[in-house]
């Protein structure tokens, strides 16, 4: 698919793999890359095309799915002092897993009047009205149009999977608060360590514009009308963005073809749903542990490690310090939980977030933003 709103001289496009026939359901959207510095997804993706492919010849694909294994063309191209910086637009336009648009007043505006007592036919009056909402939008900028573009092959599908990873982490979910436990199987699937609810996560990110309307759109109609939460949509975080190897790839290619199996997107067996190894924890329980102050940064602890509320994580050393006693600033987490996410530069500036631990309570004070940006 070419992408609009390129500079003169330039193009750029998305390219899309599908599988089994138009229409056909479950539809499944799968992306990776939007972070374009974040490669165990795209190499997942690559991976799992190779897969469905193989079932789609065998004729074993029974919904719609699409891949698209680099969703970030724009993010791709942004090379500062040999090193690729994907996170964010460098020409203006922000973080590119945020400012989604939230589509459920034009949703609501569109379906008010015609929902009944039957979910099946509000889902699919619902599906409609979300593709024509985005349809309608025009975005002007590239940024925008890639926004757009995705969204727009996203917002009908019964599941969304947005392939991402963090600095050092193990496999985690991102998912609405009202997806669990439904999404269980995804989480048992993928060997996730950690799982973060959140209804309103605050930086609109693309899983919530395509998940969050359904449950909007039932809270708008106070219940009056079955509304099914009917977008599995997650951000599904592959590890740490030096976890790209080819056997980590193809077993995340595995498992995510084994829950397109259990969800019907795929025939075959899946085989026996792993344990789960992840509690679902609140997102605004997450201690976003800031840098006191700047410095090198060393840990305390490993990855994954339980620390427990006020328990030093790491040190922040200043060796221009006249006195080297003094020289160090211990950090603590103010909470207890899975210590899930570290950072890759050990230079942190004052506020720098250097860990994050998924606590099972919400932390006082946190406000709308719930996310890093
Ligand atoms: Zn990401």
């Amino acid at each position: 698919m070419p992408l609009g709103g390129t500079n003169p001289g330039t193009s750029r496009t998305l390219t899309v793999f599908r599988f089994g026939a138009p229409g056909a359901r479950p539809k499944v959207h799968i992306q990776a890359g939007l972070h374009a510095e974040e490669l165990p997804g795209m190499l997942a993706a690559h991976y799992l095309v190779g897969l469905l492919r193989a079932a789609d010849q065998a004729g074993h694909v029974r919904g719609e799915v699409q891949v698209i294994p680099m969703a970030n063309p724009v993010g791709l191209d942004q090379f500062v002092d040999e090193r690729l910086l994907g996170r964010s637009a460098l020409g203006g336009g922000g973080n590119f897993n945020r400012h989604y648009p939230d589509l459920t007043e034009r949703v609501y505006e569109r379906v008010h009047d015609r929902l009944s007592e039957d979910p099946v036919p509000n889902i699919a009056l619902i599906r409609k009205a979300l593709a024509e909402a985005v349809q309608a939008d025009q975005p002007r900028t590239e940024i925008g149009c890639l926004r757009h573009t995705l969204l727009r092959q996203a917002i009908t599908a019964d599941i969304v999977l947005d392939l991402h990873c963090d600095e050092e982490a193990p496999v985690h979910l991102y998912l609405g608060t009202p997806l669990w436990p439904d999404a269980q199987d995804l989480a048992r699937q993928l060997g996730a360590r950690a799982v973060l609810l959140a209804e309103v996560s605050g930086g609109e990110p693309f899983d919530e514009a395509c998940s969050a309307p359904w449950w909007h759109l039932r809270a708008l109609v106070d219940d009056r009308f079955p509304i099914p939460a009917a977008c599995l949509a997650a951000t599904v975080e592959l590890r740490g963005m030096a976890d790209v190897s080819d056997d980590l790839a193809e077993e995340d290619a595995r498992n995510l073809f084994a829950f397109l199996q259990r969800r019907g997107a795929v025939a075959g067996d899946p085989g026996p749903l792993p344990p789960m190894q992840a509690e679902a924890t609140p997102l605004a329980g997450v201690d976003m542990v800031a840098a006191p102050d700047s410095g090198i940064l060393t840990y305390r602890v490993d990855l994954g490690a339980a620390v427990t509320a006020g328990q030093i994580i790491a040190d922040i050393t200043d060796p221009l310090a006249e006195d080297p006693a003094g020289a160090r600033v211990p950090v603590a987490t103010v909470t207890a939980g899975l210590l899930w996410s570290r950072a890759v530069q050990r230079f942190v500036r004052r506020g720098d977030i250097l860990a994050k631990v998924a606590g099972s309570e919400p932390l006082p004070g946190k406000g709308r933003q719930l996310l890093t940006d």
